[in-house]
Order: structure tokens, then sequence, then C-alpha cells
């Protein structure tokens, strides 16, 4: 027998921004186990744990065959022993009970269907698990719960919001959105990100960039595209956030939810004869659906940086800021890249860029599903 020489085993590296993670994931079962537990702890709000199985869970991802044993995984990083024990339980006999345990468990489930609503988070979800609520039937007819505008919105076109968008609804949103835009300015460049940039086909919501060349001038965009999609009467919801940005602030230490663009949070109808291969059913009470889009207009000097921020997946996302912070004493967020060593503010017109200044080899969106 020839004995191969010692080739250097190639290193798993702790960040997700340092690994290829495309949506082939031949460990689902177990990540999905990891990621029933993240669900959980979000849940009961212990975000300790919370990170250690969202690690563990997004390693797994980014190999490209699958564990068979507990031994597969030596040298792979932020394997901790509670993760580690389900990978076992899990290879050696199909399931493992804590996750089993979970799953069965009735306020999982109920807070599971109830942040499953537009506009519900886990602390409402708790609320009314708490009033011993337990299905959306008995929340919605509750006449002593108040709901905002969001929530409304979330119970009235529940079914259809559920249902997941495909990538020619996604494409037939892409040129109404394009066209809306044109009436405002013939500039306005328009961007897919979010889940489709990344190459899936399925995706709870579309997420496009628009911006526009001239400075300044993406102020007025966001309430102009609102106004016009409110006059062709396809717009079912709307929730439009005022930009907070400001050029001189440095990038934001903790991983926020939002960032300061001018944004807006829309539900759309979404009419069947736009969609490339769908048919109308003559037989349907109506020959529309309704879709949650997402729009972000950032000023066009920072359109790198909100490409980069939006086009996830979010634990991408935080891994490349904490890479910036802990590898190279810089902060990086949707806005901005700052050089702490050096007090500056680093430019970028494209993400190569980012990641240049960065010291990363450039990560391509569709091997960005960590
Ligand atoms: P899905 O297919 O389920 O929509 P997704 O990856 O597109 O998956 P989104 O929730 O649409 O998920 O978010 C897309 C990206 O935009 C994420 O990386 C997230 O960090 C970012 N993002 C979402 N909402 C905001 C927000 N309000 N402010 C800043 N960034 C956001
Ligand atoms: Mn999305
Ligand atoms: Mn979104």
């Amino acid at each position: 027998k020839t004995r191969l020489p010692d080739s250097p085993v190639p290193t798993v590296s702790q960040y997700a921004c340092q690994r290829r993670t495309t949506l082939d994931n031949p460990n689902k079962v177990l990540t999905d186990a990891l990621e029933v537990l993240v669900e959980n702890c979000e849940f009961n709000d212990s975000m300790g744990p919370c990170s250690g199985f969202r690690r563990a869970a997004s390693v797994l991802k980014s190999l490209t065959t699958a564990l068979s044993c507990l031994q597969d995984t030596a040298g792979l990083p932020c394997l901790g022993e509670e993760s580690k024990t389900i990978i076992e339980e899990i290879i050696d006999c199909g399931s493992s009970s804590r996750v089993e345990d979970i799953l069965s468990d009735e306020r999982y489930q109920t807070l599971k269907l109830f942040t499953s609503v537009f506009g519900v988070g886990p602390k409402t979800a708790e609320k009314w698990y708490r009033r011993g609520l337990r299905s959306l039937e008995q929340v919605y007819s509750d006449s002593s719960l108040h709901f905002n505008r969001m929530q409304t919105a979330g119970f009235i076109y529940y079914e259809d919001i559920s249902k997941p968008v495909t990538v020619a609804e996604a494409r037939a949103l892409g040129c109404i959105i394009e066209e809306t835009a044109s009436y405002y300015s013939s500039g306005v460049s328009i961007s897919l990100t979010g889940g489709f940039r990344r190459g899936k086909q399925f995706g709870h919501d579309v997420d496009f960039i628009l911006t526009v060349p001239e400075p300044g001038k993406e102020d007025g965009l966001l309430p102009a595209v609102i106004d016009t999609l409110r006059s062709q009467g396809i717009l079912l919801y709307s929730d439009f956030q005022e930009s907070t940005f400001d050029l001189n602030k440095l990038p934001s230490r903790r991983f926020e939810a939002m960032d300061h663009f001018q944004k807006c949070f829309l539900i759309l109808k979404l009419r069947a004869g736009l969609v490339e291969g769908q048919q109308v059913d003559p037989g349907c009470r109506r020959d529309w659906r309704a879709v949650r889009v997402d729009l972000v207009a950032p000023p066009a000097e920072r359109y790198a940086f909100c490409l980069l921020g939006w086009s996830g997946s979010t634990q991408f996302e935080r891994d490349l800021r904490r890479f910036a912070r802990l590898e190279r004493g810089m902060l990086l967020d949707n806005h901005a890249l700052y050089d702490k060593t050096t007090n500056t503010f680093l430019q970028a017109k494209t993400e190569e860029d980012i990641f240049a200044h960065l010291g990363l080899d450039y990560i391509e969106p569709w091997q960005r599903n960590a």
C-alpha cells in the first residue's frame, strides 16, 4: 500500500464570511434540528446558548458531505458539547429527544404559530400565550386585544403572505417596482437583494434596493413609489420609515435589526397574469395574491454597504461584523466601514471593495447561505 503524503487538512473557519455556503446542504436533518433549538432559545429570551447553536448549524451548512459519525466533526469549529450531543443522537437514532420534546411542546408550537403573523414578535406571542390563547382564530376574535396596523394586515393577508414567493413572482415584482420608480426619475437603478440574490427558489418576501445617481435625490424616492403603487390600486399595506442616516456616524457596534436608510415594508397585490408561467384560473374567486415586499433607498455612495448588508444571510452578516471588529479592528454595518486604527472611513463602490478592505476573499452571494 502506498501512503499518501500528508496533505494539509483544510481548516474550516469559525467565521461564516470565510466559508463558502451554498444552498446544497447534505446535513439538513442536523441543521434543521439545531435551528429548532435556536428558535426555542429566541422564544425563551436566552440569547447565550442561542448563538452557540446558530454557529454550530452554520458550520454544518458549509460542509459538502453528510456527517456519518461524530468523529467526522473533528476539527470543526463552533461545535459545543450540547450541539455534539444533538448531532450524535440524530446520527445514531435518527432523532434527538431534546429536539422532539421541543417540537411537541405546546408553548413552542403556539409561539411559532403566533410569530408567523406579520408584525408579531416573540414578546407579543408570549403575551397572547399567557392569556391562554392557542389558535389564531382565538387571538383574532379576542375583543380585549388591540392589534397595530401591521398585525391587522398580518391577519387579513395571513394565508397569502404565509405562502412562499417564487422566483417568477419576484421577477414580476421587480418589473412593477422598476416601472413605478422610473416615473420618479429615469436614473433609478433597482437591485434584487435578500434571499433571492443568494439563489433561493422561494422567499418569505422580496427585497429590493433602489438608488438614484444624484446625491440627495433618494429622499423623495420611496414616498413617490408608494404614491404611484397606491394610485395603481396595488398597495395593500405600507409602513414607510424616513431616513435617520447620518454620513458621519460611526458604524454601529451592535448587530441591529434596523438600519438608518429610508425604507418601506409593503404588502402588494400581484396579479397572476403578470407572473410568467402562471395560469389565471377562471374558476378562482380572485386573480391576484398578496406579497410582502421590502424597499430600501440608500444614498448612491453607500450602495455597496447596503447591498452587502441586505443580501444576508443573517448569520453571514453577523460574522462579517464580528470578523471586522475582532480580527481587523474595524466597524462594519449596512452604512459604512470604519477603521479604528487609522480613524478613517473606508470607501467602497462594490462589495468586492469591502471584502478587499477586510482582507477577505470575495464570497459570491450564492455562497453566503450561512
Ligand atoms: P427570506 O427569503 O425569508 O426573505 P431573507 O434572507 O431575504 O430570507 P429578510 O428578512 O428578507 O431575509 O432579510 C434580508 C436581509 O436584509 C437580511 O440580511 C437582514 O439582515 C436584512 N434586513 C432585513 N430587515 C432589515 C432592516 N429592517 N434593516 C436592516 N437590514 C434588514
Ligand atoms: Mn427576504
Ligand atoms: Mn425582507
